[in-house]
Order: C-alpha cells, then sequence, then structure tokens
C-alpha cells in the first residue's frame, strides 16, 4: 500500500513539520500503516498561531452573511465528497464505511450549515432603560481558538468545533487525534476550495503531548475546546489554569442504559444493541452499564446475548457489517484488558471476549473484537466504573425505580443516559433525577443542534449546541448608554 503523507496546513498552504518528524498512522481493520503524519512541535503550533492570528483581525471584521456564504459552501463540498470521506474515515479509524456515509459525514456537513443558519438568524439583547438610556449586548469573537479532538468520530467532532468558532469571527488552530488525522487533512483542500480566507483555519498534526500540549499552553491562545478523556481534560485545566482560559471540556463517560419491565420490549432490545456496540461501542454516548428490572432481566440478557452474536464483525467496506476494528492495537488491548479485569472481579462472560476466529485473512492482523456482554459484576467494581470504550457492556438487574435512579447516579461521570419504560410519569421522574448532561427516553443518539450538550460531574465543563456554542466562541459584553 502506498503511504499517503500528512502535512500541517497553515495559511492555506501545505507545510512539513518543522523539525521533519513523522509518524506512521495505521488502517485497524488490517493493522498495516498507511499513512505518515507530522509529529508537530511546538514551532508548529507556533507557525500555526502566527497565521490564525494574522487573519484574525480580518475574518472578525467579515460580515455575517459572508463568513455563513464561506460555511455554507464547505458544507456542500463535504457532501458532494461524501464517498471519499466516508471511505478515509473508515480506512483511519476502522468503523464501518456505512456508518461514516451515514452518520459521521452528513454530521460534518451540517454542523457548518447549521452554524451559518445560526449566525444568520441569532440577535443581541436590548433593553431599553426609560429616561436613562438604553443597554444592549455585544457579542464579540474572542481570538484564535484552540480545537482539539479525539478519534471516534474524527471528522464529526472537529467540525463541531471549527464550524461554531469560525461562525463566530475567530481563526483557529487545530489538532486533530494523532490515531486519525486522515479526514481533516481532506478537509483542509476543502476549506480552501470554498474560499475560506488564508490562516483562519490552521491544521496541526501531532501528538497530545507535543502539539496539543504546546497549543493548550500558548500564552495567547485564550479558549480551548477540547473533546477527549477525563483524565486529558484534567491535565488541560492544570496546564491552563494559570492563563485563565476560556474551556469547553467533553470527556468520558459511562453511560447507564436502564430498562423498566414496562418498556416498548422490541425497540428496547434493538436500540441497546446500537445504543452498546454501534462504532465497536466507541461512542462517548454509548450505553455500556445496562440496568434491567428483575421481572424481565433473564429474557432481556438471553435476547440481547442473542442479538449481540447476530452481529456481523469484519470488512467494513461491506454494507451489511456492523461493526469494523477498534481504533488501535494500544486501544485493543486496554478494552482487552478490561475484559481480563471483569472475569477476575467476578464477572461472567455471556458472550464475545475474543477477537473473532473467522476473519479473512486480509484483516487477521486487524483490531478486531466481539461484541461482549458482561453479568455478575458488582456496582462497585472496576469494571462497571470505568470507562472502557469499547464493545462491551455489563448488566445488572434491579428491583426498584429508586435502586436504578441511585445505581445509575453512583458515578464519576455525568454524560448521558437511556431510560426505557411506557410510563410518562416515571420517565419524567427518572430523567429529571439522573445527573446526567443528556437523558434519553425511549431513543437514543437523537440529537438537535439547538439543544444544549455537555456532560455534568467529570464528564465535562461548559455545554456546546445552540447558543452555547455562540457563548463560548464569542466574547459577550454589555453595553449601557446613557441619554
Ligand atoms: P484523549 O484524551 O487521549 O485525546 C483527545 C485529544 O487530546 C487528542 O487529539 C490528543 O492528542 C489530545 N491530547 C492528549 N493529551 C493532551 C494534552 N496533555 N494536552 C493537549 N492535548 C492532548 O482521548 P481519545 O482517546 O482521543 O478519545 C476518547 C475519549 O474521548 C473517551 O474518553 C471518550 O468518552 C471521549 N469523548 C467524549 C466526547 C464528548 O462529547 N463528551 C465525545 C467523543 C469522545
Amino acid at each position: 500500500m502506498t503511504l499517503v503523507t500528512i502535512n500541517n496546513f497553515v495559511n492555506n498552504e501545505y507545510v512539513p513539520p518543522t523539525q521533519g518528524k513523522y509518524f506512521d498512522t495505521f488502517d485497524p481493520a488490517r493493522g498495516v500503516p498507511h499513512g505518515k503524519v507530522p509529529d508537530s512541535s511546538k514551532e508548529d503550533v507556533e507557525l500555526a498561531y502566527k497565521a490564525a492570528s494574522a487573519a484574525f483581525p480580518s475574518w472578525s471584521k467579515t460580515s455575517r452573511p459572508d463568513r455563513a456564504k464561506v460555511l455554507y459552501k464547505i458544507a456542500d463540498l463535504i457532501e458532494a465528497r461524501l464517498e471519499e470521506f466516508a471511505l478515509a474515515e473508515s480506512t483511519d479509524q476502522g468503523k464501518p464505511v456505512e456508518l461514516a456515509k451515514t452518520v459521521d459525514i452528513p454530521r460534518a456537513a451540517y454542523n457548518f450549515r447549521f452554524f451559518a443558519g445560526r449566525i444568520l438568524h441569532s440577535v443581541d439583547e436590548a433593553a431599553d432603560l426609560v429616561n436613562i438610556g438604553f443597554s444592549y449586548s455585544q457579542r464579540m469573537p474572542i481570538g484564535v481558538a484552540g480545537l482539539i479532538s479525539p478519534w471516534n468520530l474524527p471528522l464529526y467532532l472537529l467540525t463541531w468545533k471549527i464550524a461554531p468558532c469560525i461562525a463566530c469571527g475567530n481563526t483557529a488552530v487545530c489538532k486533530p487525534s494523532e490515531f486519525t488525522s486522515l479526514t481533516a487533512f481532506m478537509l483542509c483542500s476543502v476549506l480552501k476550495e470554498a474560499g475560506l480566507p488564508a490562516g483562519v483555519v490552521n491544521m496541526v498534526f501531532g501528538t497530545g503531548m507535543g502539539a496539543g500540549q504546546a497549543i493548550v499552553e500558548h500564552p495567547r491562545i485564550p479558549v480551548i475546546s477540547f473533546t477527549g478523556g477525563t483524565v486529558t481534560g484534567a491535565k488541560i485545566i492544570a496546564n491552563s489554569a494559570k492563563l485563565f482560559k476560556k474551556l469547553s471540556l467533553e470527556l468520558g463517560g459511562k453511560n447507564a442504559n436502564i430498562i423498566f419491565a414496562d418498556c416498548d420490549f422490541d425497540l428496547a432490545l434493538k436500540t441497546s444493541l446500537r445504543s452498546s456496540f454501534s462504532n465497536q461501542g466507541e461512542i462517548c454516548l454509548c450505553g455500556s452499564r445496562l440496568y434491567i428490572e428483575r421481572p424481565i432481566y433473564e429474557k432481556f440478557v438471553s435476547a440481547l446475548v442473542r442479538g449481540a452474536k447476530a452481529l456481523k464483525i469484519g470488512d467494513p467496506r461491506q454494507k451489511e457489517t456492523n461493526l469494523g476494528a477498534l481504533v488501535s492495537k494500544e486501544h485493543w488491548e486496554k478494552v482487552m484488558s478490561y475484559i481480563d479485569l471483569g472475569q477476575k472481579e467476578g464477572g461472567k462472560i455471556e458472550c464475545g471476549g475474543q477477537k473473532p476466529a473467522l476473519l479473512p485473512n486480509e484483516f487477521k492482523d486487524g483490531y478486531f473484537l466481539e461484541p461482549t456482554i458482561i453479568s455478575g459484576l458488582t456496582p462497585s467494581s472496576r469494571t462497571m466504573r470505568e470507562e472502557i470504550f469499547g464493545p462491551v457492556i455489563t448488566v445488572y438487574a434491579f428491583d426498584t425505580e429508586e435502586e436504578v435512579v441511585q445505581l445509575a447516579n453512583d458515578s464519576d461521570y455525568g454524560l448521558a443516559c437511556s431510560v426505557w419504560t411506557e410510563n410518562g410519569r416515571r420517565a419524567r421522574r427518572v430523567a429529571s433525577e439522573i445527573q446526567a448532561g443528556t437523558v434519553w427516553v425511549n431513543t437514543w443518539m437523537a440529537r438537535d443542534l439547538r439543544m444544549p450538550f455537555g456532560g455534568m460531574k467529570q464528564s465535562g465543563l461548559g455545554r456546546e449546541g445552540g447558543d452555547h456554542s455562540l457563548d463560548f466562541y464569542s466574547e459577550l459584553k454589555t453595553i449601557c448608554l446613557g441619554e
């Protein structure tokens, strides 16, 4: 396979890393390198910062309709290259192409379209201070933003940062995950073709400790939007605290999926299979702790096991494939170590737990893992408390509503939760008691960008979506004019 060489994107030009260092990036389904990624340093971040800073005065003064026009064009161009982007996302991340084609890439385009519309239609507040004067709020872009994204939904999450950031007139230094740089690299040509002025978006590729930390510690980057793990989030808080940076942190989760006996069984089952194993369980919103009311526990778990065994794992390019490969060898090993730990902690593997035995030769070195269901663990076990971020879920029987609310909330995380019941009053009661930023009732992953999104507890700081993204990327001030 010919290796793609990725380069940084600064001032609308492709530039090699200043120190000339690259590392291999892998095709997870085949376990072989497919590209070379710049191992960027502080110097590369500085070049990107300078470009972003130089572009700021003009971009921040560009009218909203003119900014929106470029964002709409970016959305159109991503859609026009849907197939190409989907294939690249799968090669880089391991996910089924079909998933990238129907979820990741369309959402990346929508991110630009949504925020283009948002800036055209939003108005600031004004108050008539009768006989005294007039007061109004004004949103102003902040400056150069540092946008750092993870590997699980590479283009979707990166564009969810870039779109509101530039829509509000800021400029950006972006750092995609070192495991998945390809679609971000492809996006650079789209940005240029759409007419985005040079320097508005700069892409620096590399590791978290190298380029990522240099962005966080950069004294003149006042705002950081980060999506990734909770441990990294804590480092970012510590490393940026002395600079009083504005932070938006979207972090890890260990989401409860609560199934009451009066649920619509078939719908709860079908959706739970999806919420447990979509994208190989590598979605921060996946439900990984299933709490099932005792009267239906045995029946639900048996059906879930049958459903999990029927999922098709393998060639990400085949339309009927449900699970592709995990993102990297290191991550595969981490997930396997939790399967081991689960057994040591007294858990029983109801299904899965292994690399599939019958993979075509082409995929024998890929990082595949069967959907895995573990029962018999206690709520205090590490397997039930720590984020695994793979196709591994736990099942647990509960007896009362009070008990399950307590179990669901007994977590350091508070990102999302699903509740399955046909009892409307209970749905509302439980949904309001659950400590999570998003609670779904009888559904999963339904999202509207007009609504706030983010985690409670160690799942994050701040809210994105709708006006919240605008709040974050634009400084808000109140001006009062006297009579
Ligand atoms: P990660 O924290 O390891 O890395 C995320 C990004 O941060 C990468 O670009 C990485 O290079 C960079 N980074 C690492 N160390 C850094 C540092 N010290 N300073 C600056 N940047 C640094 O996370 P990951 O493994 O890429 O992603 C998986 C995690 O992301 C999971 O915990 C998942 O739950 C979380 N996630 C959360 C959301 C959400 O919306 N809450 C969405 C997707 C993923």
